[in-house]
């Protein structure tokens, strides 16, 4: 099989209990599950394209764009990695028609073990992919809130007791932290909330459980990437967050190379 396109981040779904990943290349949907065990290749083709405008880059900004829309693209606005900064209640946006559907809407907050346990926020929309790009284990929601600045300001809060730098190579080697109780870990959070905050809380949500497709890990990962070889193949050993577990402890972040094209091949 032969595909080319520009990369984007998986897609992702819980099939049967186990996560299911899907690569776009152009017009084509690969299923990479089914690539598990298998050979494959993917070689860089020596071209970025902005994943918001679509225009040739020679460098990608903040996961895919050009310089120009990391600057202006409402999607790489200040608020999408610091959610306590979003003003888009107040009604001050780059593009507020984009903030209505992106920031105005409910978020949830949530607790989520990847490699430690740390607080996160996301798009009710976003239920549970967030937590399959970030490799989480385990994840429960533990309040929903009106916008994104709410999210923000409880996950700010929050961090000072949930403090965990998710580690990708602890993530990626599939060390779980089968000791967090993630039940009592939400009755914690909610307890510690000030009162204003307090109101958004949920506590009868469920614990995720994700199972990602993989035959092995890593034991000490090594990151690659397509600025430093053009061609980047061997066997697929698993796929775990966003990343393309090969043989030889080699992993590939797909999402650190959003716009870059690329043409796969397989067996
Ligand atoms: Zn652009």
């Amino acid at each position: 099989m032969e595909a080319q396109g520009n990369l984007l981040k998986m897609k992702a779904e819980i099939a049967e209990d186990k996560v299911e990943y899907q690569l776009r290349l152009s017009d084509d949907l690969v299923d990479m599950n089914q690539l598990v065990g298998k050979e494959i290749t993917l070689a860089f083709q020596n071209q970025i394209n902005c994943v918001a405008c679509g225009k040739l880059t020679s460098k990608s900004f903040a996961e895919g764009f050009c310089y120009n829309c990391f600057q202006t693209a409402p999607e790489a606005e200040d608020c999408v990695l610091r959610p306590e900064t979003c003003r888009a209640h107040l009604g001050e946006a780059r593009d507020m028609a984009f903030a209505e559907s992106h920031c105005l809407i409910p978020h949830y907050v949530y607790l989520a073990v990847s490699s430690g346990i740390k607080v996160g926020i996301t798009r009710s929309t976003q239920i549970p992919t967030r937590w399959i790009d970030q490799g989480a284990w385990k994840a429960v929601i533990i309040a929903e809130v009106p916008n994104r600045h709410i999210a923000g300001v409880m996950e700010v809060f929050l961090k000072d007791y949930f403090a965990d730098k998710t580690n990708w190579r602890t993530m990626l080697k599939n060390e779980l932290a089968e000791t967090i109780d993630l039940d009592a870990e939400r009755q914690k959070a909610i307890e510690l909330l000030p009162e204003e905050l307090k109101q958004y809380a949920k506590n009868d949500e469920k614990v995720w459980q994700l199972n990602y497709p993989a035959e092995a890990y890593p034991l000490k990962p090594k990151s690659l990437t397509f600025d430093k070889e053009a061609q980047i193949g061997g066997v697929l050993k698993g796929i775990k967050g966003q990343y393309l577990l090969l043989d030889n402890d080699r992993v590939l972040n797909i999402r650190k190379h959003n716009g870059y094209l690329v043409k796969l091949t397989t067996d």
